[in-house]
């Protein structure tokens, strides 16, 4: 299995009600290894920037207010299949869906304020980790 980094993000929902820590000790608990971490408010247009993918859902405008609502946190996870494991952790984008364990079962509000976001593939992960984090950044916290 390879060595993979994803990325995270600590959702405004799960900032405003103290979970940062509760959500990173079960990224550790699985293995993970936390690369690179800051807590970050999003403005409009990076919202939009990030979500780009969803511009032409109707939920688009609604998710990149809820995304600007109040501060996030973003990490960079790293570990054996991190890009999976992490999506495992995570659960359904849906919390009525989500598997019992999950970080949006136990959390997630609704389809929306849904706690955590992580990458789903290699080519996003690493779009989206260059998204907020310089590569020295990176260089740095390692080791
Ligand atoms: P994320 O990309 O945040 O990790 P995901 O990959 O599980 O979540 P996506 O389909 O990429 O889900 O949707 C991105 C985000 O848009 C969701 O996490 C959620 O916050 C929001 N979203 C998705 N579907 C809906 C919907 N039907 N109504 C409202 N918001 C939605
Ligand atoms: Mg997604």
């Amino acid at each position: 299995m390879a060595i993979e980094t994803t990325l995270s993000i600590i959702k405004p929902d799960g900032v405003k009600r103290n979970l940062i820590g509760e959500i990173l000790k079960r990224f550790e608990g699985a293995g993970l290894r936390v690369v690179a971490t800051k807590k970050t408010a999003l403005t409009l247009q990076e919202a939009e920037g990030f979500y780009n993918v969803h511009r032409e859902r109707p939920f688009f405008a609604s998710l990149t207010q809820y995304m600007t609502s109040g501060p996030v946190v973003v990490s960079v996870l790293e570990g054996e299949n991190a890009i999976l494991k992490h999506r495992e952790l995570m659960g359904a984008t849906n919390p009525a869906q989500a598997a019992e364990g999950t970080i949006r079962k136990d959390f997630a509000l609704n389809i929306e304020e849904n706690t955590v976001h992580g990458s789903d593939g290699s080519e996003t992960a690493k779009d989206e980790i260059g998204f907020f984090f310089a590569g020295a950044e990176l260089i740095r916290s390692r080791g």
